[in-house]
């Protein structure tokens, strides 16, 4: 079944999308959001989020999520709980299929964000949330007083190793080689800091504790030997995944799969949060290796909703 042309579709529904979906709603866009079977992002798996502005007393991140949900609806975004099939950004208008429907559109927010990488235990799965987490910012408050480790070996387990050394008695370090992805001045500021150890050449095997983090077994990959290391608490620092294989040979990507972002236009026609296709935009962990908070996707959300805005109009002149 084919749908009428609509100004704009935003694939995605974690901050960044339904900032977006808020912003051109409000402009009169009648935006559509393609929101996901599993809506709202990363957020929806995580407990309270104590560092997004506005809520003092913190907010649990599924009720943070069903917030911005309502506050884009109020408006008149049309938001599909279904997943994006296959996307054609290759003639216009744009064609989304989802849901065995295809939607064209003349223009397109990607903000289909991005996916923590787990070592996927099934301890580490089930104790999410109790003890195991893989933002510090967000979660090292939980862990005053309290005996953690990071596994990864790159910059942002060294970060995140030094955030929670403000909060954790001790702070150890597992990673897999005896080498560092980390770059100098990280490691650097890593092994000066007394409260973190290293346990290099090894990997986390288990996770124990019924209701909470109350240790792990680590496996040193070189001998093969098992230890168990008691501990109340976990964080994960070993890398995401954007969320981008339906755009594959559609948009430009990285190396590593996060959209590009690509400059568009000149002088006043100059547009910002653009890809490689002109009319395509993207907000969010989809691009943004680099920030990865709630906060900074629902900035570029609404950057991205704006910079459309005048897109279209552009297109109307
Ligand atoms: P990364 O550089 O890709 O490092 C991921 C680390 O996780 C690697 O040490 C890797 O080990 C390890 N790892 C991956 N899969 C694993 C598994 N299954 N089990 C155990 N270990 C595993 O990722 P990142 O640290 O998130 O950094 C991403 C990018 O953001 C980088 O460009 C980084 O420089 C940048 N960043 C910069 C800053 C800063 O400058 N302040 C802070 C954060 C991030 P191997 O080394 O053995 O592959």
């Amino acid at each position: 079944m084919v749908d009428k042309i609509r100004n704009i579709i935003i694939i995605g529904s974690g901050p960044a999308g339904l900032t977006a979906a808020l912003y051109n709603a409000r402009a009169n866009l009648n935006p559509l959001v393609i929101a996901g079977v599993k809506w709202g992002g990363q957020l929806m798996l995580t407990t309270n989020v104590e560092n997004y502005p506005g809520f003092p007393q913190g907010i649990l991140g599924p009720d943070l999520m069903q917030k911005f949900r309502d506050q884009a609806g109020r408006f008149g975004a049309e938001i599909l709980n279904v997943d994006v099939v296959s996307v054609n950004f290759k003639s216009r208008p744009f064609k989304i299929v989802a849901d065995s429907k295809s939607y064209s559109t003349k223009s397109v927010i990607v903000a289909a964000g991005a996916e923590t990488n787990w070592l996927n235990l099934p301890n580490e799965q089930r104790l999410i949330g109790k003890g195991v987490s893989s933002c510090a910012p967000c979660d090292a408050f939980f862990f005053k007083d309290k005996k953690v480790i990071i596994v990864g070996g790159g910059d942002s387990a060294m970060e995140e190793a030094l955030t929670l050394t403000k909060f954790a008695t001790s702070v150890a370090i597992v990673h897999r080689r005896d080498e560092f992805r980390a770059s100098k001045i990280m490691l650097g500021r890593a092994r000066a800091n007394k409260k973190i150890s290293f346990i290099i050449n090894s990997q986390v095997v288990d996770v124990l504790g019924r209701d909470k983090v109350e240790g792990v077994k680590i496996k040193n990959v070189k001998d093969g030997k098992v230890k168990e290391l008691p501990i109340d608490g976990m964080f994960l620092a070993i890398g995401q995944s954007p969320l981008t294989n339906i755009f594959k040979g559609q948009i430009g990507l990285d190396e590593r799969g996060y959209v590009k972002r690509v400059p568009q236009g000149d002088g006043p026609g100059k547009f910002q949060m653009t890809t490689s296709v002109e009319g395509v935009f993207v907000a969010g962990d989809v691009h943004d290796y680099h920030y990865r908070q709630a906060v900074t996707a629902a900035g570029y959300g609404c950057s991205a909703a704006l910079e459309a805005e005048k897109w279209l109009e552009a297109q109307s002149d």
